[in-house]
């Protein structure tokens, strides 16, 4: 049942929105987005509504998902950072198209539970900590793609720092009620910006983020 109810959503708010990577579309056909969400809501985790994960969180939508990791363009050899770790879900995704995965949440419940899940999927090549990802996981750096799951007032100076020479980061940017899509490129000298699509995503908290 789970099965063909994650092809309808490959079918229609994965391809059916412009994605045309075969290894991002293989992703999503393999990971089992269901076992993100709380049972009571498993039927829904393949329609394109906005689920919630607790603690006024949610699960990003299948489509602004496919399209954020599409951007990042991918080759499987590559170190991501994630900020926002969430239900786990892009995690996943990413874990699946990439090297290593560093997920920084600043939720310890929803890190905690994110952890778990990716266990229990064999999904060993990921680490999730609790923090304020606006301040980037300086540890790992530096990382050769760096997505940001959550809105953001300004790019964080930390996640520029924190990104490799040829490297990419993704991030919503703007006021809590709508943001762009920022895709920054680090180059020899210096970095590339180009603003894309509409979006709009929880707030990004933190001391470069949106203060509580
Ligand atoms: N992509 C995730 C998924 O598929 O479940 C959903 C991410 S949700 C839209 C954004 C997440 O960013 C939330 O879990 C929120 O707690 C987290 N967040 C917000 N500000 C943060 C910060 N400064 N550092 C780390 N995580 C943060």
């Amino acid at each position: 049942m789970f099965e063909r109810w994650r092809e309808q959503m490959v079918k229609e708010l994965v391809i059916g929105a412009g994605i045309r990577d075969p290894r991002v579309i293989d992703a999503f056909r393999k990971v089992p987005r269901h076992l993100f969400v709380d049972p009571a809501i498993r039927s829904q985790a393949y329609s394109g509504k906005s689920l919630p994960i607790g603690y006024g969180q949610t699960i990003s939508h299948p489509t602004t998902v496919a399209i954020m990791t599409e951007m990042l363009e991918l080759q499987g050899d590559e170190k991501v950072l994630e900020v926002g770790t969430g239900s786990g879900y892009q995690t996943a995704i990413l874990a699946e198209l990439a090297d290593r995965v560093f997920s920084v949440e600043r939720i310890q419940a929803l890190a905690v539970k994110a952890r778990h899940i990716l266990e229990g999927l064999g999904y060993y090549r990921v680490a999730i900590t609790v923090g304020d990802g606006s301040l980037g996981w300086a540890a790992h750096a530096p990382y050769d793609r760096i997505l940001v799951t959550a809105g953001s007032p300004a790019v964080p100076p930390a996640l520029i720092q924190q990104l490799n020479r040829g490297g990419r980061l993704i991030i919503p940017v703007g006021d809590e009620n709508h943001q762009i899509l920022k895709v920054i490129e680090k180059t020899d000298s210096g970095f590339t910006e180009v603003e894309l699509e509409a979006f709009k995503f929880v707030p990004l908290i933190g001391r470069k983020g949106w203060q509580l």
